[in-house]
């Protein structure tokens, strides 16, 4: 039984694991000269496995997809990622947000004991093989620095993971392949994104790289009821990105979309209520400054200062009432999100509606998706990762399962029962 994976993400090196645990003979193209190349990149910033949050609360984390991603975390999800990672010899750990790390927290270390263990199960990895479709007898054509290498096999997992930072790999090529065979693909947009705000000059060159810390981003929901999710941002050359601003991204980006503008509403002072501040900024200044009177009586000094100067009109910045109310809900005027490569990671790609519940492509039998190729989004939190493990899994599993069921496989199902 031989099975192609492409793509070495970690949903590809998912599907590898599960497709060779199976018995099946795996291997595994590459257009990059190594695998895991964003995987590692995740780990600069500390590598989020998971999430330890309930059950209830981490399945809501993918929105609209949630029903298609929640039986998939049942063969590997939040639970059992940790002991995964265990059985790599990586220890994890539970940081105070809830959210899980490798105790070192780097990708590093991992993906090497992981490769490791796939290279002794027989694994063969192809790197620097880019696939570029199939040739007309229906192999797999990968264009490599020798020319063209095909290959066929008897199932094929697709891990080609989204469009975000094309340069470590995903360049999001397989849509048009994948619509030339008639799949229909959900247009791939920026999710966990910055967005362009189109400073002054004099506020870009000022505060661009400053980080905005300990505040609150207000966001309103369908029903008008308002919640708020504090944390902090980075101001950028032309508008906002970070954290906080990710985590409201896909709302946002939805609504540029649809309205041509979304307004972030900011909470400068998460920690005093408005009639404080408006008593605070109301006593008398005296000789002093504005400036001085705000940092004085607010504590809003340096860029949140920026950005009042930025958005608020002189008329209000010098009323107290008005300030009060700017400092407790400044509105910024978002005009676009980022573009999809700057992105942490997609949105959109092959609809859960095209494939079956083996991740199988109906219309392509024996081509299974996985990972971030395919249309779900989650934010940051280690929602991403969770997923594409999981898709992984649900899809290097489908594939052998496929080729059993199929009869395509008779050697596959004898090592099966004897594995048992
Ligand atoms: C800066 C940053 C930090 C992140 N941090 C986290 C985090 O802490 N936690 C978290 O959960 N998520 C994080 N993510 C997101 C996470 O890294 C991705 O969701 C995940 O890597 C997607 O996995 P994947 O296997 O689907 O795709 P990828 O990891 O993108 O892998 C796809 C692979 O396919 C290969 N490929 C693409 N096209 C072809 C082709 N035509 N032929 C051959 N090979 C091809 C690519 O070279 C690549 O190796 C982060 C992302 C970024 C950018």
């Amino acid at each position: 039984m031989n099975i192609v994976i492409i793509g070495g993400g970690p949903a590809g090196l998912m599907a590898a694991e599960a497709a060779s645990a199976a018995g099946a003979q795996v291997d595994l193209y590459d257009a990059m000269a190594s695998v895991g190349r964003k995987f590692l990149l995740a780990g600069k910033g500390g590598l989020n496995l998971t999430h330890s949050e309930p059950s209830e609360k981490f399945l809501s984390r993918y929105g609209t997809r949630r029903a298609q991603i929640a039986p998939l975390l049942a063969s590997i999800g939040p639970d059992t990622i940790p002991s995964w990672a265990r059985g790599l010899g990586i220890d994890t750990f539970v940081g105070s947000s809830g959210r899980v790390f490798p105790t070192d927290l780097k990708a590093a270390p991992l993906l090497r004991a992981w490769l490791r263990r796939l290279r002794k199960a027989g694994v063969q990895f192809h790197v620097r093989h880019r696939w570029i479709g199939w040739d007309e007898q229906g192999a797999l054509s990968f264009a490599t620095p020798q020319g063209i290498h095909s290959a066929q096999a008897e199932a094929v997992v697709l891990a080609l993971g989204g469009g975000s930072w094309p340069k470590l790999g995903s360049d999001a090529s397989w849509v048009s392949l994948l619509a030339g065979r008639g799949i229909h693909i959900v247009p791939l947009q920026p999710a966990n994104c910055g967005f362009d705000v189109g400073w002054s000059e004099h506020f870009r060159t000022k505060f661009s790289g400053h980080p905005v810390k300990s505040v609150a981003i207000i966001v309103r929901d369908a029903a008008g009821s308002e919640s708020w999710h504090p944390g902090e941002f980075v101001i950028t050359e032309t508008g906002v990105e970070g954290g906080v601003i990710y985590a409201v991204s896909a709302s946002l980006r939805d609504e540029i979309l649809a309205k041509g503008v979304a307004i972030l509403r900011l909470d400068l002072a998460p920690d005093r209520d408005m009639p404080r501040l408006t008593h605070d900024l109301s006593r008398s200044r005296g000789k002093r400054t504005m400036a001085t009177h705000l940092q004085r009586q607010a504590h809003i000094e340096g860029v949140k200062a920026g950005l009042l100067r930025e958005v608020v009109s002189k008329e209000d910045f010098a009323d107290p009432a008005r300030l009060a109310v700017a400092i407790k809900s400044l509105p910024l005027r978002l005009v676009a999100p980022r573009p999809l490569e700057e992105a942490i990671s997609t949105a959109g790609g092959v609809p859960f509606e095209a494939l079956d519940a083996r991740l199988m492509v109906r219309n392509l039998p024996g081509v299974f998706c996985a990972g971030e190729m395919l249309d779900w989004e989650a934010p940051t939190g280690g929602y991403l990762l969770t997923a594409c493990f999981a898709t992984g899994r649900a899809a290097g599993n489908g594939a052998v399962a496929w080729l059993i069921e199929s009869g395509r496989c008779q050697a596959a199902l004898g090592m099966l029962n004897d594995k048992r």
